[in-house]
């Protein structure tokens, strides 16, 4: 062990050696431009810390609280440049305000004027309206219901005044948006919208985890619906891409035979439905498979071994991107099995931090970590943001990622607020936002083609980001 002779003489030098040793997470190196931005960052950091009033909540509650997002250092995350969101489910992108604004262009969707449920149903237009519904879109111009009503009951923002728990409130707004999933109509544009959102939030590739659980036919149409939207937002957005990531779920009995349909309708779309979106490269549209759902009630990930080795035997093309490791559970040992069926990523793996010699495998064999920051928070997972142990997976080589999980329910904004979060709860620097969003393409399904032009377009973002910061400011 290294042996440091510590005299009233050398405390200060060797205080500052060690200081500089550890204040770069990442260590990008930075352009003088941009280190006049991270000085910016540092004091936009301060001004929000300062507002808080010396409590700053590291429970960021982003849905609602307005000191954080009018703050400055909340826009600066807004229009910074992120890269990839990798880790986001169907029909759960959109915050709610954003989706109330779309859905006020379908006349098709109605809302029950009780107030009880908040359940959107489909009447077509020129059919009469049932009792006990209005069209949502006279439902909000009328002030039936507001945004704050929506937000209140759309998101895990209500949970507190069900008398349920997290995880039961969670998986019930799913069931609660399920009319807009069924309504194939309505999904080109919900699509084509949510491309437009991200893009205006810097996030230039999107991988959506999508339980394809109809029939190959439905399930294909559903695909070539998304791949319009997708083509249509690339007019105006070039370097926009998005991938699909089939999922299943974690279960048995009934539930496995879904998700081995599911597996099979992943497999027969990577084979026959493609990117053609560059005409120069034609390239996978589904790029792998998924298990999701809450991991501490549902079977553990080393039941699914057997189906899962026999599947990769079969179909060596089929990537795993795999949820593990969500979870506090002395007994989930998920992150073991995820390394074992040579997991591309990992969905979460927030209990790394349990086995050191897996810790160091990860980091070998550059496994990357999709971190859900509010996602962890939100479901009880890290109750301060401060104490996230990505922190440490960061200054230890691990390959890590942030991404939104499911921002309909839980986010004021798609991924600013992970980003955000990360930004004030772990003091993170421009260099360490920066190589976050680099490793968000490095890490990507992208292949080697597509990810050269990828990380080319988001030093272009960048770039204009960092000028316009400095030529216009952050107000
Ligand atoms: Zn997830």
């Amino acid at each position: 062990m290294e042996e440091l002779q510590i005299t009233s003489e050398n405390y200060e030098a060797l205080r500052a050696e060690l200081v500089e040793a550890n204040s770069n997470l990442l260590g990008v190196v930075m352009r003088d431009k941009e280190k006049t931005v991270d000085a910016l960052l540092q004091t936009l950091k301060k001004e929000y810390r300062d507002a808080c009033g010396g409590e700053v909540p590291y429970h960021i509650p982003v849905l609602t609280d307005k000191t954080l997002t009018e703050s400055r250092l909340y826009r600066f995350c807004s229009r910074l440049p992120k890269g990839a969101d990798l880790h986001v489910h169907d029909m759960s992108l959109l915050p709610a305000e954003e989706l109330a604004e779309l859905l006020k262009t379908h006349d098709e969707f109605c809302i029950n004027t009780d107030r009880k449920s908040y359940d959107l149903i489909v009447v077509p237009p020129e059919e009469k309206v049932p009792a006990g519904y209005i069209r949502f879109r006279e439902a909000m111009r009328s002030g039936v219901y507001s945004v704050s009503d929506l937000v209140e009951n759309w998101t895990v923002e209500g949970c507190k005044n069900s008398g349920k728990n997290i995880w039961a409130f969670f998986e019930d707004l799913f069931e609660r948006h399920a009319s807009l999933s069924s309504n194939p109509k309505f999904a080109k544009d919900y699509y084509e919208y949510t491309f437009r959102y991200y893009c205006k939030k810097g996030i230039q590739h999107v991988e959506i985890h999508l339980m394809l659980t109809d029939s190959i036919e439905e399930s294909e149409e559903y695909l070539n619906v998304l791949q319009n939207a997708y083509l249509s937002v690339k007019k105006d957005y070039p370097y926009f891409t998005f991938k699909i990531i089939g999922a299943g779920v974690k279960a048995d009995d009934d539930k496995l035979a879904m998700t081995k349909k599911c597996f099979l309708n992943t497999v027969y779309a990577q084979e026959n439905v493609k990117d053609f979106s560059d005409p120069d490269h034609p390239a996978d549209f589904v790029i792998g498979f998924d298990l999701v759902n809450e991991e501490d009630v549902r079977l553990p990930l080393h039941a699914f071994a057997p189906m899962l080795l026999k599947a990769k035997k079969h179909y060596p093309n089929m990537k795993l991107y795999i949820h593990g490791g969500e979870s506090l559970s002395a007994e989930n040992e998920n992150l073991i099995d995820a390394y074992l069926l040579g997991v591309s990523r990992v969905g979460h793996g927030l209990n790394l931090y349990r086995y050191p010699d897996l810790h160091r495998r990860y980091a070998k064999s550059e496994i990357a970590l999709e971190c859900c920051v509010i996602s962890n928070q939100t479901l009880g997972y890290t109750k301060d943001i401060r104490n996230h142990p990505a922190t440490e997976y960061l200054r230890t080589g691990v390959a890590l990622c942030l991404c939104s999980d499911d921002p309909a329910y839980m986010e004021h904004e798609t991924l600013t607020d992970d980003f955000f979060a990360a930004t004030i709860g772990w003091d993170l620097s421009l260099a360490d936002l920066k190589q976050l969003a680099i490793n968000s393409l490095m890490y990507s399904g992208l292949d080697t083609y597509e990810k050269t032009k990828a990380l080319k377009a988001f030093g272009k973002l960048w770039n204009a980001f960092i000028d316009d910061v400095l030529e216009n400011g952050i107000e």
